[in-house]
């Protein structure tokens, strides 16, 4: 059975997730934020916290994890490149490493770029990629310690994933993305559709970060960095992808 997916709106623009298998009991939340929203939503579940993944080592990402691991003890995971600026690691892990969660074999990828050390977790048999602040609904994360091409390298890893996959990511900047990704890409249907959804979700004031990875790469500019109708628009054909990556990123940084 696929795992449960729960969506916890933190802070001013924060989310952090819970996902539970209902037949091991098992519940990982990934990212911790804030501890009041998510300590509800466990309770109002009567779910046991048996694990925690931290994506990465800013503050609005980890802030909020002593209460929840005094309230339950879980297994904290986290990057081994990252172990000395993140709360003590139950589980260091690495790119390429499965790790068991929730009764389901996760693959951890190594998403640098935003910060060096970022990790994103693929659950394949439920379909759902944690990304944080790495790729996100329509963007990706700002480059504070990494390169462009780090970056891209990152993205490159998860856009190889089934085009079914639910991504969850870290914040949410949809519609500011959105209103970006239109002057990069002013004719593309799928994105005008999209943003027109966008805005009628946060009207709302529904979280619209749940999204697949085919429709991120049908719309997200940030994935299209090779795309020759992307380059085109930008006046950057034949270049190479992780310039192209860069003009925009630098372009979404302007904007
Ligand atoms: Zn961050
Ligand atoms: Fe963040």
């Amino acid at each position: 059975m696929p795992l449960s997916l729960v969506t916890i709106p933190c802070l001013a623009d924060n989310y952090a997730y819970l996902i539970h298998d209902a037949e091991t009991g098992e519940t990982a939340l990934i990212d911790a934020p804030e501890p009041g929203p998510i300590l509800a939503a466990l309770t109002e579940r009567g779910w046991q916290l048996t694990d925690v993944i931290l994506t990465h080592h800013h503050w609005d990402h980890i802030d909020g994890l002593p209460p929840i691991v005094e309230a339950f003890a879980p297994r904290v995971i986290g990057a081994a490149a990252d172990a000395h600026r993140l709360p003590p690691l139950d589980l260091a892990v690495r790119d390429g490493d499965a790790v068991t969660i929730c009764g389901e074999t996760a693959q951890v990828f190594d998403v640098s770029g935003h910060t060096v050390g970022h990790i994103a977790v693929h659950f394949p048999t439920s379909g759902l990629v944690f990304t944080a602040d790495s790729l996100m609904a329509l963007g990706c994360g700002r480059l504070f310690e990494g390169t462009a091409a780090q970056m891209w390298a990152s993205l490159l890893k998860l856009r190889a994933l089934p085009d079914s996959t639910t991504v969850c990511s870290g914040h949410e900047y949809t519609l500011g993305n959105a209103r970006f990704a239109l002057t990069i890409d002013p004719d593309n249907v799928a994105l005008q559709l999209r943003t027109a959804a966008i805005e009628e979700a946060r009207d709302e004031g529904r979280p619209t970060v749940l999204t697949t990875l085919g429709e991120e790469k049908a719309t997200n500019p940030f994935l299209r960095a090779d795309a020759p109708d992307l380059q085109a628009a930008i006046g950057m054909v034949g270049a190479e992808p992780a310039d192209v990556f860069a003009e925009v990123r630098t372009r979404k940084d302007n904007f």
